[in-house]
């Protein structure tokens, strides 16, 4: 390609193959791939190489700067522009990480909003989650509200609610139950406490080990909930993480933040272009 002053269809079918490989590699589903490519393709035919530059590395410039587009969309926090208590509802499978994502963000907001926080659990069916989540809550320095197997998720809301209003808490962090995989009842929970605590972040907390099966979720959830944003976990795993670019062109919803670690400070502000190296390897 060395020599040629313009990116044509004829240089660059064997270049596309390659990032098309490469997503595949990291596990981004295959229709997103495709979309993917073809917006790629468009954006890079005719363009003219710059300097030095021959088609080849020109294009590899495309696809990056593409990628990270699609991935971010500048500094995506936490939004708390509400009358508080802002409250904001994590969601997701089981095992992505939820209620450990829901302490480091108790964390993130007490440290650099400087917020107080209050944590909850509507997870009855474990008992054992809501133990997790008052043990991980106070590592994170937040205060924690119990709630008991034998209660109504609707009703732990509603009193954790009340009791952050009563408490001047600026952030209530509802932690909820996760299944396997998506069941109709989960889904139908998880709406009716949406309606009732009307939060200002839908948070979808996703493992990024997870891969494709990534999509199936993240559809199942956007079609459920109204998602303000996406928390992609276990970033500290060996995946090369394209399931940020599935996830995020599913739900169209940002990624906020990076879970990089299992300790209480493992989460990151997600950072789309360092990301966007990573997913194309
Ligand atoms: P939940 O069922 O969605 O609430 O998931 P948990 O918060 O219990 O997390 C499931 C497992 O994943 C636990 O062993 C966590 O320590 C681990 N985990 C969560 N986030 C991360 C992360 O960012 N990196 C790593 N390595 N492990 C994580």
């Amino acid at each position: 390609m060395r020599g040629q002053a313009r990116i044509t269809e004829s240089n660059v079918q064997d270049m596309l193959r390659e990032v098309r490989m490469a997503l595949l590699e990291a596990d981004v589903a295959l229709p997103v791939v495709r979309d993917f490519v073809a917006r790629v393709k468009e954006k890079a035919l005719g363009q003219e190489v710059a300097g030095s530059l021959n088609p080849g590395q020109a294009l590899v410039g495309i696809v990056h700067k593409e990628l990270a587009a699609t991935m971010g969309e500048g500094i995506a926090d936490i939004n708390l522009a509400v009358q508080p208590p802002a409250v904001i509802l994590m969601a997701g499978l089981q095992g992505a990480g939820k209620t450990t994502t829901t302490a480091k963000l108790a964390k993130h907001l007490i440290e650099r909003r400087k917020k107080k926080v209050l944590t909850v659990s509507a997870d009855v069916y474990r008992p054992a989650a809501i133990e997790q989540l008052k043990t991980v809550t106070k590592q994170a320095g937040a205060e924690w509200f119990p709630s008991a197997p034998d209660q109504r998720p609707r009703d732990i809301a509603l009193a954790a609610l009340d009791y952050a209003k009563k408490h001047y808490c600026d952030v209530l962090l509802v932690d909820t139950a996760g299944r396997l995989a998506i069941d109709e009842a989960l889904m139908a929970e998880i709406k009716d406490l949406h309606a009732t605590l009307h939060p200002v972040e839908t948070l979808f907390v996703v493992d990024a080990m997870q891969g494709q099966d990534a999509v199936n979720t993240a559809r199942a959830f956007k079609e459920a909930l109204p998602l303000t944003g996406i928390v992609l976990t276990k970033l500290d795993g060996d995946s090369r993480g394209g399931a940020a670019l599935s996830v995020r062109s599913i739900t169209g919803a940002p990624i906020k933040f990076a879970g990089v670690s299992e300790k209480i400070d493992g989460l990151e502000v997600f950072d789309a272009d360092r990301h966007a190296g990573r997913v194309l390897g």
